[in-house]
């Protein structure tokens, strides 16, 4: 038998990532659901390709023209509309596994109804447990779900970590080390960066990915997120997860012993390798990654952030500390500050000022519920736009 997998954010770059690893195991797996936003030609290719169940456009609404599209092609899928469409096949008594990654806070409904329903749970929309670690990771215990880090960093440090009855073990854990690239303005000289343009933030040194999550690692909030995941993944606190500047993307994290053992995993950068290990987990399966040549790379190098020049990681440390709903006024606030400079709407050093001006315009409260978590998402959206309104055309 082989195991359903349902996809949230098919089209998107894990999607991708994901449906390689997937077509190398048609023994292993078999595809239950595909979601996509609005891209509808883009998520029809998919579907003729895998042969989904269900296929479900989140952003549309109801298309008859659509739906005679999709057949008259050949597609077979049941084609669904709408937000609650994705909630359905993530929590769908049909569905084995669930890989969550769409982008951004709207994953974060479809892929708790996936922990509620006790599935095997592959986790790459980080927001979800920025936004609501407490009762995510609850729900998490409540319902059996088995949940398995995709970010390349926290599947690092999973594979690092010892087992006790499927569990990961921090007991004998001193400190955490996540890598960061630095991005592609790592060396970038200071003066510059109010003037660096979406394209140049979005050349990723060694990553391809979405354009957020791209200028996101350019500012370092993709780490402050990253710190925010790992402390509800593994059951930290904050002062036991420090960020590690290595530009070369091989070692993907690292966990240290109270001996003084460090332990890291190492890697091509190609996201294929913590999808496939979460995929076989507790197995080995093969992910299409070109094999590691260290030898070719000669040196690995490691230094410490800047906190001049990535503002955001001190951000997201101050939200992590602050708790309740500050890491997700931080994550939304984030959001619509990366959206306006993608739009060329908002400097590039002017989005860490937009995420601060909201974390003082809005004071946490406990995230113990998903409406509190996102009446402080909406409230953040809110103060973040009118910061960018105000910021607007100035020189940051
Ligand atoms: P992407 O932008 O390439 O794709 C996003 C996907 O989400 C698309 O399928 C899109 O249709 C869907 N989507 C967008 N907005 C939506 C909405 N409002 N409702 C429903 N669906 C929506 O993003 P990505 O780079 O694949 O990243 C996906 C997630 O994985 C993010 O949370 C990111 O932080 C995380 N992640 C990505 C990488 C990477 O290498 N790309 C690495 C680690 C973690
Ligand atoms: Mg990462």
């Amino acid at each position: 038998m082989t195991q359903a997998l349902t996809l949230l954010g098919a089209t998107g770059s894990i999607g991708a990532s994901t449906l390689d690893v997937v077509a190398r195991h048609p023994d292993r797996f078999h595809v239950f659901a595909l979601t996509a936003h609005r891209r509808a030609d883009a998520l029809l290719a998919l579907c003729l390709k895998h042969a989904p169940r269900y296929a479900v456009l989140s952003g549309l609404a109801e298309d008859a023209a659509l739906r005679r599209r999709f057949a008259d092609a050949g597609c077979r899928s049941e084609l669904l509309f709408g937000a609650q469409a994705l909630e359905q096949v993530a929590a769908d008594a049909g569905c084995d596994v669930l890989m969550a990654a769409i982008v951004g806070a709207a994953g974060l409904a479809p892929t708790l109804a996936g922990a509620r329903a006790g599935k095997r749970l592959l986790l790459a929309n980080k927001e979800a447990l920025v936004m609501a670690g407490p009762f995510f990771m609850r729900a998490v215990r409540e319902h059996g779900a088995v949940l398995l880090p995709i970010d390349s960093e926290h599947n690092a440090v999973f594979q690092c970590l010892p087992q006790e009855a499927g569990r990961v073990s921090t007991a004998p854990v001193r400190r955490i080390l996540l890598t960061a690239s630095g991005g592609p303005f790592r060396a970038t000289p200071l003066e510059r960066l109010s003037r660096v343009t979406p394209d140049e933030a979005c050349a990723h040194p060694n990553w391809a990915m979405g354009r957020k999550i791209s200028v996101d690692s350019a500012t370092m909030m993709n780490k402050g997120l990253e710190v925010i995941e790992a402390c509800w993944l593994f059951g930290v606190p904050p002062e036991r997860v420090e960020v590690l500047v290595h530009a070369q993307s091989i070692v993907h994290s690292l966990v240290e012993y109270v001996d003084g053992s460090v332990i890291a995993q190492l890697s091509n950068p190609d996201m294929r390798v913590p999808i496939a290990h979460a995929l076989g987990f507790p197995e080995r399966i093969a992910s299409g990654a070109t094999p590691l040549d260290l030898a070719a790379l000669g040196q690995l190098s490691f230094d410490r952030p800047d906190p001049e020049r990535f503002p955001c990681l001190g951000l997201a440390y101050a939200a992590l500390r602050q708790g309740g709903t500050a890491p997700a006024v931080l994550n939304a606030a984030n959001e619509i500050a990366v959206a306006a400079f993608l739009d060329g709407k908002l400097r590039y050093t002017a989005i860490p000022r937009v995420i601060e001006q909201a974390l003082e315009c809005m004071p946490a409260a406990p995230a113990d519920a998903l409406e509190t978590v996102l009446e402080a998402d909406r409230g953040a959206r809110r103060a973040a736009a009118d910061g960018v309104a105000a910021l607007m055309g100035r020189a940051a």
